[in-house]
């Protein structure tokens, strides 16, 4: 028996992150300024990992804008 595994996911964490001027456009909750690593994995086991700066959202975790 043969089993194929589609699963894809990523996985966002958020390493530091400081208060920036701006509100949310969704919710209108703080902005912050956070350096975040995105691993996208398949199967469980991770095969990329993206690091990159955004504004983000403390309240409601948006991303307002990205660097990269
Ligand atoms: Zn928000």
């Amino acid at each position: 028996m043969v089993f194929f595994c589609f699963l894809v996911d990523q996985k966002r964490m958020v390493r530091n992150s400081k208060p920036a001027a701006g509100t949310c456009s969704r919710c209108g909750g703080g902005a912050s300024v956070a350096d975040i690593k995105t691993a996208t994995r398949f199967c469980y086991v991770p095969f990329y990992w993206k690091s990159w700066r955004a504004i983000i959202c403390t309240f409601c975790g948006a991303t307002l804008k990205s660097y990269r």
